[in-house]
């Protein structure tokens, strides 16, 4: 019904948004809870407001089951922001940050993190174009390590970590693009960050998960909006936060509890992602998964086809068919399905079976 007009949508990110969050902002959006304004022109320090955000957090704290002594915060700058904020905050001088490789959102951290101090690659797979999870020993973690840093879910190469390591060190997870996909364990990490526009809402809003205790590792010499504690001390209200996304990103959530939890979003996005590997599996090599099977994302599937010619046809009558978003990163080639929380079982149903019917033809 509502989602006649509406986009066969596999971007990867900014993503699908539900269709149902998108009707229920509109229907608030000159007029939000008798106030006469929309959300966007509330004080952010009104009760309204307060109430949006507030209720996103302790929302999120529930459908991820969050320990209390854990804070919630709202920050800006995307998850690159993250990328120089947590050796700022977290990386000691004497001490060495280890990242483990995955992809190029974790080279992208990498590199920040060297400027900021010592850093050391626990493992890496680019030499097989990243497409697993490398192996490693925790073992050779040395003893001055501040933090280990992964990315739970390779965005552009399609690759997904099955279950997380038992650090001795705290564990940092890049998980922009599968918070909320599934249930995790909070306390097997010190900090987890995510740029909103995949799994939890719109562009313009970064949640950050930390360990209480290692705010302490944040100095009064950092910049004040560089600061964890900036934003735990102040409920991130510090400075104006972006009231918008947060109240989309609260939508989203409370959609995700609709849904049944993160449980039974799990359930279906095991399903949606079956239908695409099915798909490629039964294709006998006409279409090719670029991850190994165990390291396999179930939110992100690439693929490539025999040829660039059959890549390109391929693209080109999916997009006639209205899918759209399926061209794969140009550091993969070929094809990417980006199948998050939002995107509906029924259009990755349809996308496997135009990839049948053109496998076939
Ligand atoms: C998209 C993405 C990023 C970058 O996020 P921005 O919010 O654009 O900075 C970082 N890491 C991963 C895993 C991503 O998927």
């Amino acid at each position: 019904m509502y989602c006649m007009n509406r986009a066969l949508n596999f971007n990867a990110g900014p993503a699908a948004l539900p269709a149902e969050v998108l009707i229920e902002a509109q229907k608030h959006l000159l007029n939000f809870n008798g106030t006469g304004m929309s959300v966007m022109e509330l004080s952010h320090r009104s009760k309204p407001y307060e109430e949006v955000h507030d209720g996103a957090i302790s929302k999120l704290r529930t459908l991820m089951n969050i320990p209390d002594d854990y804070e919630v915060l709202f920050l800006q700058g995307g998850a690159s922001t993250q990328f120089s904020m947590v050796p700022m905050n977290l990386l000691k001088e004497g001490q060495t940050a280890s990242y483990i490789l995955s992809g190029a959102w974790s080279e992208k951290a990498l590199k920040e993190a060297k400027k900021v101090g010592q850093t050391s690659i626990l493992a890496s797979s680019k030499e097989s174009n990243y497409n697993s999870i490398p192996e490693f020993t925790l073992s050779d973690l040395s003893s001055d390590t501040a933090y280990l840093h992964i990315t739970s879910n390779n965005t552009i190469f399609g690759t997904q970590w099955q279950s997380f390591p038992d650090s001795p060190v705290p564990l940092i997870g890049d998980m922009s693009s599968d918070i909320l996909s599934k249930p995790i364990q909070v306390d097997q990490f010190g900090l987890i960050y995510a740029g909103a526009q995949k799994n939890l809402g719109p562009s313009g809003v970064t949640v950050v998960i930390i360990k209480k205790s290692l705010l302490e590792r944040s100095t009064d010499a950092l910049p004040t909006m560089l600061n964890y504690k900036t934003y735990a001390d102040n409920n991130s209200l510090y400075n104006t936060p972006p009231t918008i996304a947060i109240y989309l990103l609260k939508l989203v959530l409370d959609w995700v509890e609709n849904q049944g939890g993160v449980t039974a979003i799990e359930k279906i996005n095991d399903q949606k992602a079956k239908l695409l590997y099915d798909a490629i599996d039964e294709s006998e090599g006409f279409y090719n998964g670029h991850a190994t099977l165990n390291s396999r994302s179930k939110m992100n599937v690439t693929f490539t086809l025999q040829s660039e010619e059959a890549t390109k046809v391929f693209l080109q009558q999916a997009k006639e068919e209205g899918f759209v978003g399926l061209n794969g990163h140009r550091s993969v080639g070929g094809c990417r399905a980006s199948i998050y929380n939002a995107v509906p079982l029924e259009n990755v149903e349809k996308l496997a079976e135009f990839m049948k019917k053109f496998s076939q033809k």
